[in-house]
Protein backbone atom coordinates (compact mmCIF):
# COMPACT_ATOMS: atom_id res chain seq x y z
CA UNK A 1 0.00 0.00 0.00
CA UNK A 2 1.27 3.61 -0.53
CA UNK A 3 1.28 5.74 2.27
CA UNK A 4 1.24 9.69 2.22
CA UNK A 5 4.76 11.29 2.69
CA UNK A 6 2.25 13.07 5.37
CA UNK A 7 1.63 9.92 7.43
CA UNK A 8 5.44 8.42 7.07
CA UNK A 9 7.07 11.96 8.48
CA UNK A 10 4.73 11.03 12.08
CA UNK A 11 4.30 8.42 14.34
CA UNK A 12 1.22 6.81 16.59
CA UNK A 13 1.40 9.23 20.16
CA UNK A 14 3.62 7.29 21.87
CA UNK A 15 0.83 7.60 24.81
CA UNK A 16 -1.57 5.62 22.92
CA UNK A 17 1.49 3.09 22.51
CA UNK A 18 2.08 2.85 26.17
CA UNK A 19 -1.36 2.70 26.73
CA UNK A 20 -1.98 -0.54 24.32
CA UNK A 21 0.85 -1.91 25.69
CA UNK A 22 -0.23 -2.11 28.91
CA UNK A 23 -3.82 -3.32 27.92
CA UNK A 24 -1.47 -6.33 26.01
CA UNK A 25 0.72 -6.58 29.21
CA UNK A 26 -3.44 -6.77 31.36
CA UNK A 27 -4.32 -9.31 28.82
CA UNK A 28 -1.95 -11.93 29.57
CA UNK A 29 -2.69 -12.20 33.08
CA UNK A 30 0.05 -9.69 34.61
CA UNK A 31 -0.97 -6.85 37.30
CA UNK A 32 0.58 -3.32 36.08
CA UNK A 33 0.80 -0.23 37.85
CA UNK A 34 -0.29 1.93 35.35
CA UNK A 35 1.14 5.33 35.88
CA UNK A 36 0.50 6.27 32.44
CA UNK A 37 -2.92 7.80 32.15
CA UNK A 38 -4.18 10.48 30.84
CA UNK A 39 -7.44 10.75 31.46
CA UNK A 40 -9.18 10.99 34.93
CA UNK A 41 -10.23 7.92 36.39
CA UNK A 42 -13.62 8.89 37.84
CA UNK A 43 -16.80 8.51 36.17
CA UNK A 44 -18.42 11.62 34.55
CA UNK A 45 -21.22 13.41 36.79
CA UNK A 46 -25.00 12.37 36.78
CA UNK A 47 -26.17 15.20 35.61
CA UNK A 48 -23.93 15.06 32.46
CA UNK A 49 -25.17 11.41 31.52
CA UNK A 50 -28.54 12.45 32.18
CA UNK A 51 -28.22 15.68 29.76
CA UNK A 52 -27.11 13.10 27.28
CA UNK A 53 -29.68 10.91 27.86
CA UNK A 54 -32.40 13.43 27.89
CA UNK A 55 -31.12 14.44 24.31
CA UNK A 56 -31.47 11.29 23.35
CA UNK A 57 -34.70 11.12 23.56
CA UNK A 58 -35.94 14.48 22.58
CA UNK A 59 -34.64 13.45 19.05
CA UNK A 60 -31.35 15.47 19.36
CA UNK A 61 -29.68 12.98 16.98
CA UNK A 62 -28.91 14.43 14.01
CA UNK A 63 -26.34 16.58 12.81
CA UNK A 64 -26.12 20.50 14.34
CA UNK A 65 -24.22 23.11 13.00
CA UNK A 66 -20.39 22.45 11.95
CA UNK A 67 -19.66 24.83 14.61
CA UNK A 68 -21.91 23.20 16.97
CA UNK A 69 -25.15 23.82 18.76
CA UNK A 70 -25.80 27.03 19.53
CA UNK A 71 -26.43 25.89 23.61
CA UNK A 72 -23.15 24.56 23.18
CA UNK A 73 -21.48 27.46 21.42
CA UNK A 74 -23.18 30.23 24.56
CA UNK A 75 -22.07 28.24 27.04
CA UNK A 76 -18.56 28.17 26.13
CA UNK A 77 -19.22 32.13 26.03
CA UNK A 78 -20.53 32.34 29.19
CA UNK A 79 -17.53 30.17 31.02
CA UNK A 80 -15.12 32.26 29.20
CA UNK A 81 -16.44 35.71 30.60
CA UNK A 82 -17.01 34.14 33.68
CA UNK A 83 -13.82 32.88 34.08
CA UNK A 84 -11.46 34.77 32.20
CA UNK A 85 -13.69 38.25 31.52
CA UNK A 86 -13.43 37.66 27.32
CA UNK A 87 -16.18 38.15 25.16
CA UNK A 88 -16.68 36.19 21.71
CA UNK A 89 -19.12 36.41 19.25
CA UNK A 90 -20.80 33.02 18.01
CA UNK A 91 -18.41 33.71 14.53
CA UNK A 92 -15.29 33.16 17.14
CA UNK A 93 -16.34 29.78 18.47
CA UNK A 94 -15.74 26.36 16.89
CA UNK A 95 -16.73 23.21 18.66
CA UNK A 96 -14.75 19.80 17.43
CA UNK A 97 -14.07 16.28 18.51
CA UNK A 98 -11.86 16.97 21.11
CA UNK A 99 -9.54 19.64 21.63
CA UNK A 100 -6.89 17.58 19.95
CA UNK A 101 -9.15 17.88 16.73
CA UNK A 102 -9.42 21.77 17.30
CA UNK A 103 -5.88 22.00 17.32
CA UNK A 104 -5.27 19.61 14.37
CA UNK A 105 -7.55 21.70 12.25
CA UNK A 106 -6.33 25.10 13.05
CA UNK A 107 -2.66 24.15 12.09
CA UNK A 108 -4.26 22.73 9.55
CA UNK A 109 -6.16 25.57 8.24
CA UNK A 110 -2.71 28.05 8.94
CA UNK A 111 0.45 26.11 8.07
CA UNK A 112 2.34 26.13 4.26
CA UNK A 113 5.45 24.45 4.00
CA UNK A 114 7.93 25.45 6.10
CA UNK A 115 5.95 27.74 8.31
CA UNK A 116 7.11 27.17 11.89
CA UNK A 117 5.66 26.67 15.03
CA UNK A 118 7.46 27.67 18.23
CA UNK A 119 6.71 24.22 20.73
CA UNK A 120 8.03 24.92 24.29
CA UNK A 121 9.51 21.38 25.39
CA UNK A 122 8.31 19.57 27.50
CA UNK A 123 5.42 19.18 25.25
CA UNK A 124 2.53 17.44 24.69
CA UNK A 125 3.28 14.22 22.51
CA UNK A 126 1.06 15.37 19.66
CA UNK A 127 2.04 18.87 18.72
CA UNK A 128 5.10 18.66 17.02
CA UNK A 129 3.62 15.88 14.85
CA UNK A 130 0.74 17.65 14.17
CA UNK A 131 2.67 20.57 12.98
CA UNK A 132 4.56 18.10 10.94
CA UNK A 133 1.28 16.15 9.29
CA UNK A 134 0.51 19.80 8.12
CA UNK A 135 3.79 20.45 6.56
CA UNK A 136 4.83 22.80 9.02
CA UNK A 137 8.34 22.59 10.89
CA UNK A 138 8.25 22.73 14.57
CA UNK A 139 10.83 24.55 16.56
CA UNK A 140 11.34 22.90 19.71
CA UNK A 141 11.81 25.30 22.58
CA UNK A 142 14.17 24.26 25.58
CA UNK A 143 12.56 24.82 28.56
CA UNK A 144 14.84 23.50 31.33
CA UNK A 145 13.39 22.18 35.05
CA UNK A 146 15.44 24.95 36.69
CA UNK A 147 13.26 27.34 34.76
CA UNK A 148 10.06 25.49 36.23
CA UNK A 149 10.09 24.09 32.62
CA UNK A 150 8.97 27.19 31.21
CA UNK A 151 9.17 29.26 28.04
CA UNK A 152 11.46 32.40 29.19
CA UNK A 153 10.88 35.95 27.06
CA UNK A 154 14.32 35.19 25.54
CA UNK A 155 14.60 31.52 25.11
CA UNK A 156 11.35 33.11 22.69
CA UNK A 157 12.60 36.17 21.39
CA UNK A 158 15.38 33.71 19.95
CA UNK A 159 13.51 30.86 18.38
CA UNK A 160 11.28 33.83 16.38
CA UNK A 161 11.73 34.33 12.57
CA UNK A 162 9.99 35.76 9.60
CA UNK A 163 8.52 31.75 9.18
CA UNK A 164 7.21 31.60 12.75
CA UNK A 165 3.39 31.51 12.70
CA UNK A 166 2.48 30.44 15.78
CA UNK A 167 3.57 29.62 19.54
CA UNK A 168 2.09 27.08 21.23
CA UNK A 169 1.43 27.50 24.89
CA UNK A 170 0.09 24.79 27.15
CA UNK A 171 -0.34 25.30 30.75
CA UNK A 172 -1.29 24.08 32.93
CA UNK A 173 1.38 22.10 31.06
CA UNK A 174 1.35 18.53 30.24
CA UNK A 175 3.52 16.44 31.08
CA UNK A 176 5.18 18.74 33.41
CA UNK A 177 2.01 20.65 35.19
CA UNK A 178 4.00 23.40 34.77
CA UNK A 179 1.48 26.66 35.19
CA UNK A 180 2.56 30.25 33.95
CA UNK A 181 2.09 32.79 36.36
CA UNK A 182 0.28 36.41 35.19
CA UNK A 183 3.83 38.00 35.16
CA UNK A 184 4.69 35.25 33.26
CA UNK A 185 2.61 34.95 30.63
CA UNK A 186 2.71 39.44 30.43
CA UNK A 187 6.32 38.95 29.75
CA UNK A 188 6.17 36.46 27.22
CA UNK A 189 2.55 38.87 25.27
CA UNK A 190 5.66 41.82 25.56
CA UNK A 191 7.89 39.70 23.18
CA UNK A 192 4.86 38.75 21.26
CA UNK A 193 3.37 42.17 20.63
CA UNK A 194 6.91 43.08 18.65
CA UNK A 195 6.42 40.44 16.29
CA UNK A 196 2.51 40.74 15.14
CA UNK A 197 2.71 38.15 11.92
CA UNK A 198 2.88 35.41 14.85
CA UNK A 199 -0.45 33.91 16.25
CA UNK A 200 -0.41 32.31 19.57
CA UNK A 201 -2.30 29.02 20.15
CA UNK A 202 -2.92 28.50 24.24
CA UNK A 203 -3.96 24.85 24.99
CA UNK A 204 -5.56 25.47 28.26
CA UNK A 205 -7.22 21.72 28.54
CA UNK A 206 -6.17 21.57 32.24
CA UNK A 207 -7.84 25.24 33.35
CA UNK A 208 -9.30 24.48 35.94
CA UNK A 209 -6.66 21.38 37.02
CA UNK A 210 -4.99 24.32 39.02
CA UNK A 211 -3.41 24.22 42.42
CA UNK A 212 -2.59 27.52 43.69
CA UNK A 213 -4.26 30.56 44.34
CA UNK A 214 -5.52 32.86 41.46
CA UNK A 215 -6.59 30.65 39.44
CA UNK A 216 -5.65 29.45 35.63
CA UNK A 217 -5.33 32.35 33.35
CA UNK A 218 -5.88 33.12 30.12
CA UNK A 219 -3.13 35.26 27.73
CA UNK A 220 -5.37 36.31 26.08
CA UNK A 221 -7.05 37.87 29.58
CA UNK A 222 -3.68 38.97 30.73
CA UNK A 223 -3.02 40.99 27.31
CA UNK A 224 -5.95 42.29 25.81
CA UNK A 225 -3.85 43.51 22.81
CA UNK A 226 -3.44 39.88 21.85
CA UNK A 227 -6.63 38.71 22.20
CA UNK A 228 -7.09 38.74 18.35
CA UNK A 229 -4.14 36.81 17.66
CA UNK A 230 -4.85 34.53 20.35
CA UNK A 231 -6.61 31.23 19.33
CA UNK A 232 -7.98 29.54 23.01
CA UNK A 233 -8.03 26.08 22.39
CA UNK A 234 -10.01 23.97 25.46
CA UNK A 235 -12.18 20.90 26.50
CA UNK A 236 -14.62 18.95 28.78
CA UNK A 237 -12.35 16.04 28.51
CA UNK A 238 -10.35 16.63 31.89
CA UNK A 239 -12.08 18.93 33.76
CA UNK A 240 -15.37 16.63 34.00
CA UNK A 241 -13.65 13.08 33.05
CA UNK A 242 -15.34 13.13 29.61
CA UNK A 243 -12.77 11.84 27.44
CA UNK A 244 -14.77 9.39 25.83
CA UNK A 245 -17.40 12.10 24.63
CA UNK A 246 -14.61 14.01 22.31
CA UNK A 247 -15.88 17.45 22.41
CA UNK A 248 -13.45 20.30 22.53
CA UNK A 249 -13.85 23.65 21.65
CA UNK A 250 -11.66 26.72 20.00
CA UNK A 251 -11.89 30.35 20.29
CA UNK A 252 -10.25 33.46 18.52
CA UNK A 253 -10.09 35.34 14.95
CA UNK A 254 -13.26 34.94 13.32
CA UNK A 255 -11.11 34.59 10.45
CA UNK A 256 -9.15 31.33 11.54
CA UNK A 257 -12.45 29.79 13.05
CA UNK A 258 -13.82 30.22 9.94
CA UNK A 259 -11.22 28.69 7.88
CA UNK A 260 -11.46 25.64 10.59
CA UNK A 261 -15.03 25.63 10.12
CA UNK A 262 -14.55 24.78 6.93
CA UNK A 263 -12.33 22.38 7.24
CA UNK A 264 -14.28 20.43 9.81
CA UNK A 265 -17.67 21.00 7.78
CA UNK A 266 -15.27 18.36 5.19
CA UNK A 267 -13.59 16.26 7.30
CA UNK A 268 -16.61 15.22 10.39
CA UNK A 269 -19.66 17.94 9.60
CA UNK A 270 -19.57 18.59 13.87
CA UNK A 271 -18.86 16.56 16.44
CA UNK A 272 -21.44 14.15 17.80
CA UNK A 273 -24.89 16.01 19.01
CA UNK A 274 -25.14 13.49 22.23
CA UNK A 275 -22.16 14.99 23.17
CA UNK A 276 -22.39 18.01 22.97
CA UNK A 277 -25.56 18.23 25.23
CA UNK A 278 -23.31 16.44 27.75
CA UNK A 279 -20.92 19.27 27.30
CA UNK A 280 -23.23 22.09 27.41
CA UNK A 281 -25.37 20.47 30.72
CA UNK A 282 -21.19 20.43 32.43
CA UNK A 283 -20.08 23.91 31.60
CA UNK A 284 -23.66 25.03 32.81
CA UNK A 285 -24.28 23.18 35.98
CA UNK A 286 -23.09 22.46 39.11
CA UNK A 287 -19.29 22.86 39.73
CA UNK A 288 -18.98 20.51 42.69
CA UNK A 289 -17.20 17.68 40.56
CA UNK A 290 -14.59 19.99 39.49
CA UNK A 291 -13.67 21.31 43.34
CA UNK A 292 -13.80 18.06 44.84
CA UNK A 293 -11.92 16.18 42.06
CA UNK A 294 -9.37 18.99 42.01
CA UNK A 295 -8.70 18.14 46.14
CA UNK A 296 -8.40 14.50 45.20
CA UNK A 297 -5.85 15.56 42.64
CA UNK A 298 -4.19 17.61 44.93
CA UNK A 299 -3.74 15.06 47.91
CA UNK A 300 -2.15 12.50 45.71
CA UNK A 301 -0.20 15.12 43.90
CA UNK A 302 1.10 15.30 47.09
CA UNK A 303 1.65 12.06 48.25
CA UNK A 304 3.57 11.48 44.77
CA UNK A 305 6.00 14.18 44.99
CA UNK A 306 6.87 12.72 48.47
CA UNK A 307 7.97 9.81 47.38
CA UNK A 308 9.20 10.51 44.42
CA UNK A 309 11.41 12.88 46.31
CA UNK A 310 12.09 9.93 48.74
CA UNK A 311 14.14 7.87 45.94
CA UNK A 312 17.78 8.81 46.17
CA UNK A 313 18.01 8.96 42.33
CA UNK A 314 15.24 10.46 41.78
CA UNK A 315 13.38 13.88 42.18
CA UNK A 316 10.51 16.95 41.04
CA UNK A 317 9.48 19.65 40.39
CA UNK A 318 5.92 20.27 42.52
CA UNK A 319 3.51 20.61 39.59
CA UNK A 320 1.35 23.93 39.63
CA UNK A 321 -1.63 21.81 37.84
CA UNK A 322 -2.76 18.88 35.60
CA UNK A 323 -2.30 15.40 36.89
CA UNK A 324 0.76 14.86 35.74
CA UNK A 325 4.42 14.74 37.56
CA UNK A 326 7.53 14.63 34.97
CA UNK A 327 10.45 13.28 37.34
CA UNK A 328 14.07 13.82 36.56
CA UNK A 329 15.55 10.31 36.59
CA UNK A 330 19.55 11.76 35.53
CA UNK A 331 20.97 10.22 38.55
CA UNK A 332 19.97 6.57 37.60
CA UNK A 333 21.00 6.98 33.89
CA UNK A 334 24.73 5.59 33.59
CA UNK A 335 23.85 2.53 36.59
CA UNK A 336 23.33 -0.86 35.93
CA UNK A 337 20.95 -3.47 36.48
CA UNK A 338 21.28 -6.80 38.57
CA UNK A 339 21.17 -8.39 34.99
CA UNK A 340 24.32 -6.15 34.37
CA UNK A 341 22.92 -3.90 31.65
CA UNK A 342 23.43 -0.54 31.18
CA UNK A 343 20.45 2.48 31.87
CA UNK A 344 21.75 4.32 28.98
CA UNK A 345 18.27 6.81 28.67
CA UNK A 346 14.71 7.49 30.28
CA UNK A 347 13.34 4.96 27.22
CA UNK A 348 15.85 2.37 29.68
CA UNK A 349 14.54 3.27 32.92
CA UNK A 350 10.92 3.15 31.92
CA UNK A 351 11.86 -0.33 30.65
CA UNK A 352 13.23 -1.33 33.74
CA UNK A 353 10.43 0.00 35.70
CA UNK A 354 7.95 -2.19 33.44
CA UNK A 355 10.33 -5.40 33.45
CA UNK A 356 11.22 -5.58 37.24
CA UNK A 357 8.15 -4.33 38.96
CA UNK A 358 5.58 -3.87 36.38
CA UNK A 359 4.96 0.16 36.65
CA UNK A 360 4.17 1.08 33.48
CA UNK A 361 5.43 4.95 32.85
CA UNK A 362 6.22 7.10 29.96
CA UNK A 363 9.84 7.88 29.35
CA UNK A 364 9.93 11.59 29.03
CA UNK A 365 12.23 11.75 25.68
CA UNK A 366 8.66 11.15 24.16
CA UNK A 367 7.93 14.87 25.63
CA UNK A 368 11.09 15.94 24.36
CA UNK A 369 12.45 15.87 28.07
CA UNK A 370 15.32 13.14 27.49
CA UNK A 371 16.42 11.94 31.21
CA UNK A 372 13.03 12.27 33.12
CA UNK A 373 9.75 10.15 32.55
CA UNK A 374 6.06 11.00 33.55
CA UNK A 375 3.77 10.02 36.30
CA UNK A 376 0.17 10.64 36.12
CA UNK A 377 -1.83 11.08 39.07
CA UNK A 378 -5.21 10.84 37.80
CA UNK A 379 -5.70 7.16 39.69
CA UNK A 380 -6.13 6.52 43.13
CA UNK A 381 -3.90 6.72 46.08
CA UNK A 382 -2.90 2.88 46.66
CA UNK A 383 -1.81 2.96 42.84
CA UNK A 384 0.08 5.09 43.46
CA UNK A 385 1.35 4.39 46.77
CA UNK A 386 2.13 0.73 45.52
CA UNK A 387 3.79 1.60 42.17
CA UNK A 388 6.07 4.51 44.02
CA UNK A 389 7.09 1.97 46.42
CA UNK A 390 8.22 -0.27 43.23
CA UNK A 391 10.06 2.42 41.66
CA UNK A 392 12.08 2.58 44.93
CA UNK A 393 12.92 -0.78 44.40
CA UNK A 394 13.59 -0.99 41.43
CA UNK A 395 16.05 2.26 41.84
CA UNK A 396 17.52 0.32 44.85
CA UNK A 397 18.73 -2.56 43.05
CA UNK A 398 20.72 -0.24 40.31
CA UNK A 399 24.69 0.11 40.98
CA UNK A 400 27.15 2.33 39.81
CA UNK A 401 29.38 -0.31 38.31
CA UNK A 402 28.60 -3.56 37.09
CA UNK A 403 28.55 -6.05 39.33
CA UNK A 404 30.96 -8.72 38.58
CA UNK A 405 29.74 -11.74 37.84
N1 LIG B 1 -3.97 19.05 25.09
C1 LIG B 1 -3.25 18.44 26.04
C2 LIG B 1 -2.09 19.18 26.64
C3 LIG B 1 -3.55 17.15 26.45
O1 LIG B 1 -2.82 16.56 27.40
C4 LIG B 1 -4.64 16.47 25.85
C5 LIG B 1 -4.96 15.08 26.20
O2 LIG B 1 -4.16 14.32 26.67
C6 LIG B 1 -5.39 17.15 24.88
C7 LIG B 1 -5.03 18.44 24.52
C8 LIG B 1 -6.53 16.49 24.17
O3 LIG B 1 -7.75 16.77 24.73
P1 LIG B 1 -9.10 16.26 24.07
O4 LIG B 1 -9.50 15.03 24.79
O5 LIG B 1 -10.07 17.39 24.26
O6 LIG B 1 -8.83 16.01 22.63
Amino acid sequence: MHTAERVRRIKPSPSTAAAQRVRELKSQGLTIHDLTVGEPDFDTPDHVKAAAVRAIEAGETKYTPVNGTPALRAAITAKLRARHGLEYTDAQITVGGGAKQVIFLALMATLDEGDEVVVPAPYWVSYPDMVRANDGTPVIVDCPESDGFKLTPSRLRAALTDRTRWLVLNTPGNPTGAAYTPGELRALAEVLLDHPHIRVLTDEIYDEIWYDDGAGLSLAAVEPRLADRVFLTNGVSKTYAMTGWRIGYGVGPADLVTAVNTLQSQISSCPSSVSQAAAAAALTGPQDFVRDTVEVYRARRDTTVKLIDEIPQLSCTTPGGGFYLLVNCRAAIGQFTPAGDRIGTDEDFARHLLDREQVAVIHGSAYGAPGYFRISFATSTEVLTEACARIAAACAELTSSERPS
